[in-house]
């Protein structure tokens, strides 16, 4: 069976690897000239800076995507976050643990839970309105790291699934190597099992049809099954096709700080109470080879993506750090094709199209779960369909 891939993301790259590994004709086209799109990286004097996400993954070895990479046999080590965080909170600092949060707090989360089963909608804002300043500020800050969303854009029952799943795996995990080591180590598998990934090879148009058809530049293929991982929006634009309400995209600012001494000096992401900024984590912490010094990535959630939002961030960043010698190597802010997520967190839109030979996976068609492991997760949701 032939599968046509659009995109070599991290979404059409797995399912790509798994579908060659599985014996299907898998040919992956991409319009750049490098593969992985947000998840990998370019060194920059010394540095791995990724293009996207961050050097993480979210549940680390044991969540979706660090279980699929083994079932692949990818050969990617990855580090679990020891501890899985901190708070930087009032110029202090404190390992996040169970008792960071008042009884009442944790009260309060419990008895939302119930109150969701019963029917209860809220936002999140207006749940987290209820807590403690402390707790408040952890929520939006977890959220701003986790999902580059603000409260009042999230319902509570979306974070319910993520929750429990954060419950069951654990905390994130830093791939050795970086982003792209997971991308590079999918390229291979696809390759050795006779798949071919196309650099600089953009797929014009989608033509729908018992063989659905690839237009390129100059060429025209034709394939059993097609999947996107273009997100829903761009697939259908591809398609000709009107898709109607498409929600909103979720947008951030990435900073990425070398530094010559250690500043959080552990694996774990610092969540930053009451700032603009959302977190940090120091990924040469995980892998030294990442960073020629330290090398810290620090995100913000952004509201309309102004010079002035990211002016803000850079006054946090030079608080935070004040009497530590860095130097801010790249700034990257994410919108339009290149958002943080293509839907806002618990927006996704599944992986299927009109066209049942026709499929999205990647961000925009994530499973329950948060960033590269909803990623993972959706497109398990498409090999269960397939296999
Ligand atoms: P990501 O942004 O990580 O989800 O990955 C999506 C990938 O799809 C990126 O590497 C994009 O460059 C690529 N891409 C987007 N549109 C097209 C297209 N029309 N043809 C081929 N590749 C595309």
């Amino acid at each position: 069976m032939k599968v046509g891939i659009v995109g070599a993301g991290l979404g059409g790259l797995l399912a790509g690897a798994y579908l060659s590994s599985e014996g299907f004709e898998v040919e992956i086209f991409e319009k750049l000239p490098f593969a992985g799109g947000r998840f990998t990286s370019m060194n920059y004097r010394g540095y791995e800076i990724s293009t996207g996400a961050l050097h993480m993954i979210p549940h680390g070895r044991r969540g979706p995507l660090g279980r699929m990479l083994k079932e692949l046999g990818c050969d990617v080590e990855i580090v679990d976050s020891k501890p899985e965080g901190e708070i930087l909170w009032n110029g202090e600092r404190e390992m996040l643990t169970r008792k960071s949060f008042s009884w009442f707090d944790v009260l309060r989360l419990n008895i939302e839970f119930f109150m969701n089963k019963l029917g209860r909608k809220r936002t999140l804002e207006e749940f987290a309105r209820g807590l403690s300043e402390k707790s408040y500020l952890y929520v939006r800050s977890f959220l701003g790291w986790s999902f580059s969303i603000f409260p009042e854009q999230m319902m509570f029952e979306k974070i319910v699934p993520i929750f429990r799943r954060t419950e069951v795996y654990g905390g994130p995990g830093v791939p050795v190597g970086g982003c792209k080591a997971v991308t590079e180590s999918l390229v291979e598998i696809i390759e050795s099992s006779s798949g071919r990934v196309h650099l600089r090879k953009e797929v014009k148009a989608i033509k729908s049809g018992e063989k659905a058809k690839f237009i390129l530049e100059k060429e025209k293929k034709e394939y059993d099954l097609v999947i996107s991982d273009v997100g829903h929006r761009i697939t259908s634009e591809l398609l000709g096709e009107e898709l109607g309400n498409h929600p909103s995209e979720s947008r951030g600012v990435k900073y990425t700080i070398a530094i010559d001494e250690p500043f959080i000096g552990h694996t774990g992401v610092l969540f930053v109470l009451g700032k603009n900024i959302a977190g940090m984590n120091e990924v040469t912490n995980a892998d030294e080879n990442l960073g020629r010094k330290h090398m810290l990535q620090v995100h913000q959630p952004l509201r309309n993506g102004s010079r002035e939002e990211i002016i803000r961030g850079l006054r946090d960043i030079k608080e935070i750090l004040r009497g530590y010698s860095f130097e801010v190597l790249a700034v990257q802010s994410y919108r339009g094709d290149w958002p943080v997520n293509r839907v806002m967190a618990g927006m996704d839109m599944g992986n299927r199209t009109r066209h049942d030979n026709i499929f999205v996976v990647g961000d925009g068609a994530k499973g329950e779960d948060i960033e590269v492991d909803g990623i993972a997760l959706g497109v398990e949701n498409v090999l269960e369909a397939l296999l």
